[in-house]
């Protein structure tokens, strides 16, 4: 049995297909023709090149021609001689395949500029070496084997997955999956909980121990894996599965009663999604809006970037379908644990402390300005607002206004219609800004507690990293404290404050926020009814005194203690 990170909930019982890495072990191997296998390896050369042209043609409409320098680097180490010749030199001496010469050649490099004590060489050679593996594909044939060559249901078990994979499994044969890496709070957990695919994380070594067509249990309550269980095992747990089927069914019962406590108080719950396809979803959950439309998937899986028509029709869609609710979309959040292939930038060493959300669209301001068009064309169809993520202060906040009020002022002189009184809030994640409320309330019309990116930021704790997951506490007492803060001094100004990280969508800690004064969250559509459950079963004034209590103590055992006294399964 393997112990790992409950990701996404439901159990699923079927055979695993393992994802492989892409790796590149490649055997030596001998060859008699050099003279074809140096053909060969130039043909490869040139398709990679070929390749390259196109991307930078790409690069070049979308970014302009100073971020479209980096494709003329590679493609000058294409021509370089370190890859190129010192590879034909080895075929030639050797009699070896390109692609081990190719790779000995990669490594050496590698090995090279890792050696040089300047960060500027060893970026470099890393440059280098994934120019290299461009090649290697070719000369290989092969790409990473991709889930739609599924032909039946399985269970995908993975070292690490990315959310883009996360994303192709909804129209694939995929009922659940386990990775060796990852936190609860990855995008590839989050994902797979709003397309409500079981899921178990962190496994550490789970595919060292399993092969394609081993039979598993996949409990994604509990976050256990059972490869190849006995009879009994397996009577238990389609047993344990009908349970959880009949609670599901019985929490949908509660979709048209209304989120109230007790004592009469409204509490908004509204969804998060990531694709437009939930909405279905959202709606039969009874969500009352979208609290947070994560656009970045619409970047994903895909080797352009989506043109400012594609966006418009998007988010025209989801704003005229939640009618007569309200939708936040949030602007462009890559960066992190979560890529697009069009900007094949040198990975970050820090990506979560690197380019990414705010700073990446401030950074192309191009890519901004078509999203933000997108949004604004597509605001008079529905009651859409702007919501900017990973703000750090008020000067990140201003400059992006700033580029809202020439797209609008741009929109204006072209007579295109949009909604004047549009609302721009601030993601509240980064714990700088959650110290500055007071300052961007003044310049923002609402506010949003990312609490997945604030804990991970406030405890630094990466929030994909299975080592420290014992680390990622949402019930620290700083944690709290902090929230306590925001959503007091958000309420002094008259701005809305709302929660969309995972903690609004944990029962055990839905009296708390109650206490701690926050009345709006959002959350995946799956998560509400559970949510909503608690709501309807309690007092205000006694969620007030539990915050109040929970805030005295010191720490976070003590605080679990007090909730699991009132019955909380923490
Ligand atoms: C968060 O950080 O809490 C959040 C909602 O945004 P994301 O999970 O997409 O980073
Ligand atoms: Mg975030």
């Amino acid at each position: 049995m393997y112990r790992g990170i409950a990701a996404s909930p439901g159990i699923v019982i079927g055979p695993v297909f393992v994802l492989e890495e892409e790796d590149f072990i490649i055997q030596k191997r001998k060859i008699d023709d050099e003279k074809s296998e140096i053909f060969r390896f130039r043909k490869a050369l040139n398709k990679t090149k070929q390749e390259m042209v196109h991307t930078k043609k790409k690069a070049l409409q979308r970014l302009g021609k100073k971020h479209a320098r980096l494709f003329d680097a590679y493609l000058l180490i294409l021509d370089d001689t370190m890859l190129r010749e010192d590879t034909v030199e080895m075929i030639a001496k050797e009699k070896v395949s390109a692609e081990y010469a190719l790779h000995q050649v990669m490594e050496n490099v590698l090995l090279f500029f890792e050696e040089i004590d300047d960060e500027y060489f060893k970026e470099r050679g890393q440059d280098i070496y994934n120019v290299g593996r461009k090649v290697l594909r070719h000369l290989l044939g092969r790409e990473r084997i991709t889930l739609n060559q599924l032909e039946s249901q399985v269970i995908v078990v993975a070292h690490n997955l990315t959310p883009s994979d996360t994303i192709a499994m909804r129209e694939e044969k995929v009922i659940g999956f386990a990775t060796d890496i990852g936190g609860k709070t990855s995008h590839v957990a989050i994902m797979a909980h709003s397309l409500e695919i079981p899921a178990v994380v962190g496994l550490r070594d789970i595919t060292r121990n399993i092969k394609d067509g081993d039979m598993i249990i996949l409990d994604g309550n509990q976050g256990i894996v059972i490869i190849n269980p006995d009879t009994s095992t397996l009577e238990n747990y389609y047993r344990e599965q009908q349970i959880f089927l009949a609670e599901e069914k019985d929490l949908e019962k509660l979709k048209d009663f209304p989120a109230v406590t007790l004592d009469g108080h409204k509490i908004n719950l509204i969804a998060n999604i990531e694709v437009p396809e939930e909405i279905k979803s959202v709606l039969s959950h009874g969500a009352s809006g979208i609290g947070l439309y994560r656009t970045e998937y619409l970047y994903m899986n895909r080797k352009d970037f989506p043109s400012e028509e594609e966006q418009y029709e998007s988010y025209k869609a989801v704003a005229k379908n939640m009618l007569p609710y309200s939708v936040t979309i949030r602007t462009l959040d890559l960066g992190g644990d979560k890529f697009s292939q069009q900007f094949k930038l040198a990975p970050e060493r820090n990506p979560f402390l690197g380019l990414r959300a705010i700073r990446f669209c401030l950074k192309y301001p191009d890519i901004f300005k078509t999203q933000l068009r997108a949004i604004l064309r597509a605001s008079v169809k529905g009651k859409l607002k702007i919501m900017y993520p990973m703000i750090s202060g008020i000067e990140e906040l201003r400059q992006a206004n700033k580029i809202l009020e020439e797209v609008k002022d741009d929109l204006r002189r072209k007579k295109i219609d949009f909604d004047n009184d549009i609302e721009v809030g601030v993601m509240i994640e980064v714990p700088s800004a959650a110290l500055v409320v007071d300052i961007l309330v003044q310049e923002s019309d609402f506010l949003s507690i990312g609490t997945n990116d604030l804990i991970q930021y406030l405890l630094a704790v990466d929030r994909v990293n299975e080592n420290v997951t014992h680390l990622y506490e949402p019930l620290h007492l700083s944690i709290l404290r902090l929230l306590k803060e925001i959503i007091q001094t958000g309420k002094k100004s008259r701005s809305g404050v709302a929660m969309c990280g995972e903690m609004a969508a944990d029962p055990a800690v839905t009296m708390i926020l109650l206490g701690l004064g926050l009345r709006e969250f959002s959350m995946s559509a799956i998560s509400i009814p559970k949510v909503k459950r608690i709501i309807r079963s309690i007092k205000i004034e006694e969620t007030k005194q539990l915050a109040d209590e929970i805030l005295s103590l010191s720490d976070n055992e003590e605080i679990k203690k007090v909730l699991r006294k009132r019955g909380i399964r923490i």
